[in-house]
């Protein structure tokens, strides 16, 4: 098998229009010609080409929420069983991780303003920025990606920035995007517990002092809208700000932590909302 590229394919800038998906294979900006994810769960996804397959999706532009694949009726298209976490599912939860870039392409069919009015359109990196299960509108499981744009609008010549460069360009910005997050409130929940992980208690110090990342629960920004509020913050290691992100633990209604050690450590002025903490599980904890 040929070797998968991440970032932009040479010769093809964004906005280039292609007639049909075996013209979009053959350039290589979009190697499948019937799936929508390009990828494996080894490797992640390289691409996707959004289509209008699912009426759950939203497309703002530059904010994409997009449902996996699996479990439809091949003939109806109708939803007749869960999606699982496999193959392109999987694919662009390793992209997730891993920070790399997706190419998005746009088919003429999608239902959005951003369709292009013909054949399909390649639209530039995404990254893809977190992940989730939800009930679909069948009643199944769905498995749901939100991409960001990397760019944030259609350059004029941005076609000739290195692979490298433009992992990295996303990288940053993801750690820009948590710093501008780690507001006054986050400051405040870190000092409540004196730096110390309400998970493991380890306190990690640098040169400079210690060192915790404050985590929100219930994800903010769309679609998930969480509050930026004492309530939705836990004070959490590195290590345990990862696994809360990625489904790795999740706590129970009594704050039993779910796939870790014992029970979230909260004091009596840390309010923790239940609802948050269920919101989590529901959409997140692998062990559901
Ligand atoms: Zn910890």
């Amino acid at each position: 098998m040929s070797s998968r590229v991440f970032g932009h394919i040479d010769g093809y800038r964004e906005g280039h229009l292609f007639a049909d998906r075996r013209e979009l294979s053959a350039a290589g900006v979009h190697r499948p010609n019937q799936a929508g994810i390009s990828g494996s769960g080894k490797d992640g996804a390289d691409s996707i080409v959004l289509s209008g397959g699912y009426e759950d999706d939203t497309d703002d532009g530059d904010i994409v929420i997009y449902t996996g694949h699996g479990g439809r009726d091949q003939n109806t298209g109708q939803q007749v069983s869960d999606q699982l976490l496999t193959r392109g599912n999987q694919a662009l939860a390793i992209s997730c991780l891993e920070g790399y870039p997706v190419r998005v392409i746009r088919g003429s069919r999608l239902p959005s303003q951003f369709r292009p009015a013909f054949g399909y359109r390649y639209d530039g990196l995404y990254r893809v920025e977190h992940f989730w299960r939800e009930q679909g509108r069948s009643g199944f499981t769905v498995w749901r990606f939100r991409l960001v744009k990397i760019e944030k609008t259609f350059s004029s010549g941005g076609s000739n920035v290195k692979d490298d460069s433009l992992t990295q360009a996303a990288r940053v910005e993801t750690m820009i995007q948590r710093i501008i997050r780690d507001t006054a409130l986050g400051r405040q929940v870190k000092q409540m517990y004196e730096y110390h992980c309400q998970i493991c208690e380890i306190r990690l110090e640098g040169a400079p002092g210690p060192y915790a990342e404050a985590a929100h629960i219930k994800p903010v920004g769309t679609p998930h809208n969480g509050p930026d509020i004492l309530g939705n913050l836990l004070c959490l290691c590195p290590n345990h700000h990862v696994l809360l992100d990625y489904g790795g633990i999740a706590f129970d209604d009594d704050f039993t932590v779910l796939g870790g050690p014992g029970i979230l450590s909260v004091r009596d002025d840390h309010p923790v909302r239940q609802e948050f903490v269920r919101y989590h599980r529901v959409h997140w904890w692998k062990g559901i």
